[in-house]
């Protein structure tokens, strides 16, 4: 049984920083996610603070500049239909319709999207392991099936959110208020590593909060998509994803952002794949290159071998799908 709780709809993005501050507060968007943390002991909190109220949270706005704003309250849903995502930005448009089922993404919001916690069952089911402060990954010498090949060190874990890969690939920027007031991050800084914190996915400092996504205009030529493959068709995290964000102009490629999403504790760029599509068409044997070249590095655990052959599929079909 969750614990008691006191609950608490803030207004205003400052009455909730106000809110936060007091100690052992969570903030809830959606809940989807929250509510599991707290049913399955991963963390507790004396008070929940809604955040469903603060209208300045909400909603896709184009900027002068011809960027995309997105408020962090702005339900998956909402993100999928929306007509300058679906048609400028198509890796988050697939990314977001990609999450869960048809209930989850009507309640889950991108803000919580983004700081959802990991699903890793060990850090989920009541082991008191490295990421909650204890002083074992267990998924070291246990069932790693579903853990990274990037970027694990102390702690095993793959970073859950489909839409962070393709944001991480978009190259957004992620607003951030709190006590000492706002500032706004890259979203590849936004995540961190186990090895600058092992108790923590991002940035965030205590009390703080994700307020708006911001994508940037689309230069000409900008193509982006996400494949995500998973042992079911809906309702189902990624066992292997691919967001790429490839700029062709004249037939060859000008710049070029492939993130691995499931592979790492943090969505992962792949640069050293990157580069080697600069200059050059998008056809099959560059393609088929590059894929391979993705996963140079990879450290594979004892069950998870597969996945190195799956993160290449996703990447050459992502690919694929643009040139
Ligand atoms: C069965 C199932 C399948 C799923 N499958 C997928 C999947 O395939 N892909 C995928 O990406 N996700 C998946 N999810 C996760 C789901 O997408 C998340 O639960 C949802 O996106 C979280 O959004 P929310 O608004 O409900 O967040 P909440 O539950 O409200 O919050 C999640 C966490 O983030 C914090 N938080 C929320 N908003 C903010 C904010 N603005 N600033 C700072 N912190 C914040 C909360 O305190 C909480 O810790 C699945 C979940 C379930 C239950």
């Amino acid at each position: 049984m969750i614990p008691p709780f006191a609950y608490v709809r803030a207004r205003s993005i400052d009455e909730a920083v106000a809110l936060l501050a007091r100690p052992e507060s969570r903030p809830a968007a959606g809940a989807t996610d929250l509510i599991g943390c707290l049913r399955d002991e991963v963390f507790t909190a004396k008070a929940v603070v809604s955040l469903g109220g603060i209208e300045a949270m909400t909603g896709i706005a184009e900027t002068a500049d011809g960027g995309l704003r997105i408020g962090a309250l702005t339900s998956l849903t909402t993100i999928v239909k929306h007509a300058l995502v679906a048609g400028r930005y198509p890796a988050l448009a697939q990314a977001a319709a990609s999450v869960a089922s048809p209930q989850l993404r009507n309640q889950g919001t991108l803000g919580g999207n983004l700081c959802q916690r990991p699903r890793c069952w060990f850090f989920r089911g009541g082991y008191d392991c490295a990421r909650k402060a204890g002083d074992t990954c267990y998924a070291m010498q246990g069932d790693n099936r579903y853990h990274c090949v990037f970027g694990g060190s102390t702690c095993l874990i793959v970073h859950p959110s489909d839409t962070a890969t393709a944001l991480t690939a978009l190259d957004a920027i992620v607003s951030i208020a709190g006590p000492k007031g706002t500032r706004s991050v890259p979203i590849q800084q936004f995540f961190v590593l186990p090895e600058k914190d092992m108790t923590h996915e991002n940035v965030l400092a205590p009390g703080e909060l994700v307020t708006t996504i911001s994508l940037p205009a689309p230069r000409a030529g900008l193509v982006s998509v996400y494949r995500k493959a998973r042992a079911r068709a809906s309702w189902d995290f990624a066992l292997a994803a691919c967001a790429a964000a490839i700029t062709i102009e004249q037939g060859k490629v000008t710049a070029a952002r492939i993130v691995l999403g499931a592979a790492a504790p943090i969505p992962w760029r792949v640069e050293g794949a990157e580069r080697m599509l600069i200059g050059r068409r998008l056809d099959e044997p560059t393609r088929a290159r590059v894929a391979a070249a993705a996963l140079n590095g990879a450290t594979p655990l004892e069950h998870n071998a597969y996945k190195v052959a799956m993160l290449r599929g996703v990447v050459s079909e992502a690919l694929g799908s643009i040139g």
